[in-house]
């Protein structure tokens, strides 16, 4: 696996264990991580004012629509409220980088999300030791790298959760103990503009990683309601595996062939392709190689994947600097790479991720202590 050494990412991500209740783990979220709230807010500060949308405008929508997750999950509210207090935010800040992506497709639909993504669920049929694996590069724009954080936190009641995130955001990817695993990748359609009318992609994950079973991990996915285009792979160990593609009002499925099933950032559910028009390969054409290239490289090894082995096909870089590992492309605007990349075994309760770009980045294995 060659190396290209284009980003210095840090050696690990900022981590921090925790546990309470909702408030509880949101304030050590807010304290261990107030100087990344911070970057987290100024990120989306500026991307809001690329697309001319005033800050108090967006404060008073976010404020709006958390009135509906309040009826919807009043604990992922406290948690945020937990968030502010601790890192000594707005509230309504907090809201407004949680809904964010729904809050951006509601007044533009081109590149002030730079936000791509590669994602596999591996079952144990085509795995060397039987167990279930998952793999995700998130690739974003650069100036999110030094607010990514991981967090081992326990909730009174829920199962614990290992996942990474933007601080001040309550989720982007990861597994809970009970061997469900939640991945995901960016899709865009002519069906968004509803951030008043749902929860973003890391909200309705968040909520899947609740339960104790895959079946009921895949409902509650597919129950929440969704604000704007989104995609998600959840696996269960020794339980299966599901890709879906979420667009306000509807969810499409996709299911494993071989036991593996692979997603970048266009509508592969027949369905969805007939009735859903996908920007998706119109704003960003490499999402179209990157599934193939990663199916063709986990095929190729079917019946011996390994940890390793996934990581080996995070790193890959045909179609440069658009990969698997994305890098930024140096004769473009485009200033996003893959910022974090991570493998699950959810057999062995086990996560490693590094700060991206895959090939030079550090994997630090994660186990629930
Ligand atoms: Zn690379």
């Amino acid at each position: 696996m060659s190396v290209i050494q284009d980003v210095n990412p840090p050696k690990a991500l900022p981590f921090l264990r925790s546990e309470g209740r909702p408030h509880d783990v949101g304030r050590a979220h807010g304290r261990a991580f107030g100087e990344q709230v911070a970057g987290s807010i100024k990120v989306y500060k500026a991307k809001l004012g690329k697309i001319n949308l005033a800050w108090e405008t967006a404060l008073e929508i976010a404020e709006r629509n958390i009135g509906m997750l309040r009826e919807l999950d009043p604990a992922l509210v406290e948690e945020m409220d937990g968030i502010a207090e601790g890192a000594e935010a707005d509230r309504r800040e907090i809201y407004l980088i949680n809904i964010r992506t729904g809050l951006i497709r509601m007044v533009e639909e081109g590149t002030a999300e730079d936000h791509e993504c590669t994602t596999a669920a591996i079952l144990g049929e085509a795995t060397a030791d039987g167990h279930t694996l998952m793999a995700q590069n998130w690739d974003q724009d650069g100036a999110c790298q030094p607010n990514t954080v991981l967090i081992e936190q326990r909730i009174e009641g829920d199962p614990a959760l290992i996942f990474v995130t933007e601080a001040g955001i309550l989720f982007r990817h990861g597994m809970n103990e009970h061997g469900i695993g939640a991945v995901g990748n960016a899709l865009r359609s002519n069906r968004e503009r509803r951030a008043d009318r749902g929860t973003t992609s890391g909200m309705a994950r968040r909520r899947a990683l609740r339960c104790k079973t895959f079946a009921d991990a895949v409902r509650m996915l597919k129950q929440t309601p969704r604000s704007h285009s989104g995609n998600h792979i959840i696996a269960g160990d020794g339980q299966g595996a599901v890709d879906i593609e979420g667009v306000p009002g509807q969810a499409y499925e996709v299911h494993p062939e071989q036991g593996i099933v692979v997603h970048s950032n266009h509508f592969l559910n027949p369905q969805a392709q007939a009735e859903v028009d996908d920007h998706g390969p119109r704003n960003h054409p490499d999402t179209l190689l990157r599934d193939c290239r990663m199916r063709d490289l986990l095929m190729a090894k079917h019946g011996r994947i390994t940890p390793d082995h996934v990581r080996e096909v995070l790193a890959d870089h045909e179609g440069f600097p658009y990969s698997i590992c994305r890098h930024p492309d140096p004769n473009s605007d485009s200033i996003g790479f893959t910022l974090v990349s991570s493998v699950i075994d959810l057999t062995a309760r086990r996560m490693w991720t590094a700060p991206g770009p895959a090939c030079v980045g550090t994997y630090t294995e994660y186990t629930f202590s």
